[in-house]
């Protein structure tokens, strides 16, 4: 099956259809850094590896941004009112987030742009939406004029009035209006930058519109977040991009589902959180990887123990299984992927169908299971058995064994190599070092020789 997804603007699916050939552009909004990330976050960032990983099991590369918001009021509110400093708090957490998602096994992401490092780059952007007559000033604060831009309303119908009405306090002319630069005001403190129109910080959807097409493009393929984030979030993004650009944005939009607790959106401002950190306390990354990946991402799931206890079982069975092998000695060099492998690799094609394609998997294991029990076991079986295990393992990555190639390496650190000789291309310096760094946190060392970038693993 050709890999399509569900289009959150047409509200269908479509079969993907890449801007170039093989290299796909996606932006996923990231973290707001004020707080330890809760597993209702996470959700959210398995499903952007998801769809990164089968997107190269589908021979693309990937370029990928998961911005740092680190410009926010509830970042302001806690520098302001605790004893800690803007980027200790910041950074903090940002640490944080990027370690957990490495222990969920999570590749690592192109970029991870913090927004307060882009501040130049975003009054430039504001200032153009100014002199293009779509945004305006009252009193030090930037709106973006929505009635002046007639394709308002990608993802809601702007007639429905439970639209929302954000900063409706600060003077905007229009409901729908919203802000891209905020005037300083006394509880900001010192968290301010200087602007045209005097001190002040930009807004969450400029930093993220900014972010996006500066990193990647004036249009990109796909476009992702969580389902809260679509309005306004996500509308104003495109608005402000599109109207100061006059192309589409993003080509496809996906957003997750939320995961729910005691019936309510788990979230940081209803405080029915549960910390990722506290979870790894008792459950395997890998549990917590599987429990979010069990369900299709756009479906509401519960949480509850017994779904991970669930997991971690399941864990157990897939572990028994691989341990009838002896998976070194299974050559599988040239061997071609058989029926339950092409099921599987359908069901995730099949806009990221993750409960279906590990329902094959499994079948796939008690068919094993069985010849297994009858003595019936043929090398054939082996080697379908070892192509299933790497192949299940490059998508869910739950399998604590090291069953590749040692000498290979992995599709994550090329990805970031062919980023890092791009960035030198263009003469960038500075994020080619960020990007050599970051090779190098992940056990690889990069040099740079007569014949282009080598490779190799630190000892
Ligand atoms: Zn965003």
């Amino acid at each position: 099956m050709k890999l399509q997804f569900y289009n959150s603007v047409t509200s269908e699916k479509e079969e993907f259809q890449s801007i170039s050939n093989n290299e796909v552009l996606v932006y996923g909004c990231g973290p707001t850094v004020y707080n330890s990330p809760h597993i209702g976050n996470f959700r959210t960032f398995v499903f952007y590896d998801l769809l990164n990983r089968v997107l190269l099991q589908n021979g693309y590369t990937v370029k990928n941004v998961i911005n740092i918001t680190d410009i926010d009021d509830k970042i302001i509110d806690r520098v302001n009112n605790e004893d800690i400093a803007f980027n200790d708090l910041t950074q903090k957490y940002e640490r944080i987030f990027l370690d957990q998602s490495d222990s969920l096994n999570i590749l690592p992401s192109t970029f991870n742009p913090r927004a307060s490092e882009h501040i130049s780059e975003m009054i430039h952007f504001i200032k153009s939406l100014i002199a293009k007559g779509v945004a305006y000033n009252v009193d030090g604060n930037i709106f973006f004029d929505t009635k002046e831009y007639s394709k308002y309303g990608k993802f809601v119908n702007i007639d429905d009035d439970n639209l929302s009405r954000e900063d409706n306090e600060l003077g905007k002319k229009h409901p729908n209006d919203f802000a891209l630069w905020k005037a300083w005001k006394d509880s900001d403190g010192e968290i301010t930058w200087a602007s045209d129109w005097g001190n002040g910080r930009p807004a969450w959807h400029t930093e993220c519109a900014v972010l996006g097409t500066q990193l990647l493009g004036e249009s990109i393929d796909i476009h992702c977040g969580g389902i809260d984030l679509k309005f306004p979030h996500h509308e104003n993004e495109s608005a402000q991009v599109e109207a100061l650009l006059g192309n589409q944005f993003a080509n496809y939009w996906l957003h997750a589902e939320h995961l729910i607790f005691d019936s309510e959106k788990m979230s940081k401002s209803l405080g029915n959180t549960l910390s990722v950190s506290d979870l790894l306390k008792k459950y395997s990354p890998e549990t917590l990887r599987l429990f979010l990946l069990s369900s299709h991402y756009r479906s509401k799931v519960s949480f509850s123990d017994k779904k991970l206890d669930d997991s971690s079982k399941m864990i157990d069975k897939i572990d028994r299984f691989i341990n009838n092998f002896d998976l070194d000695t299974i050559d599988i060099d040239g061997v071609e992927y058989g029926s339950f492998h092409l099921s599987f690799l359908d069901a995730l094609n099949d806009d990221l169908n993750t409960p279906e394609a590990l329902g094959v998997f499994f079948d796939f294991i008690n068919t094993i299971n069985k010849n297994i029990d009858n003595e019936s076991m043929t090398e054939d079986l082996k080697i379908q058995s070892k192509i299933f295990i790497n192949l299940f393992n490059s998508i869910f990555s739950i399998i604590n064994t090291s069953l590749s190639n040692k000498e290979s390496i992995p599709k994550n650190i090329q990805h970031l190599a062919s980023a890092r000789e791009e960035m030198r291309n263009k003469s960038d310096w500075n994020e080619a070092d960020k990007l050599r760094q970051k090779i190098e946190s992940l056990g690889w060392l990069i040099e740079d020789t007569k014949n282009g970038q080598k490779l190799t693993q630190k000892k």
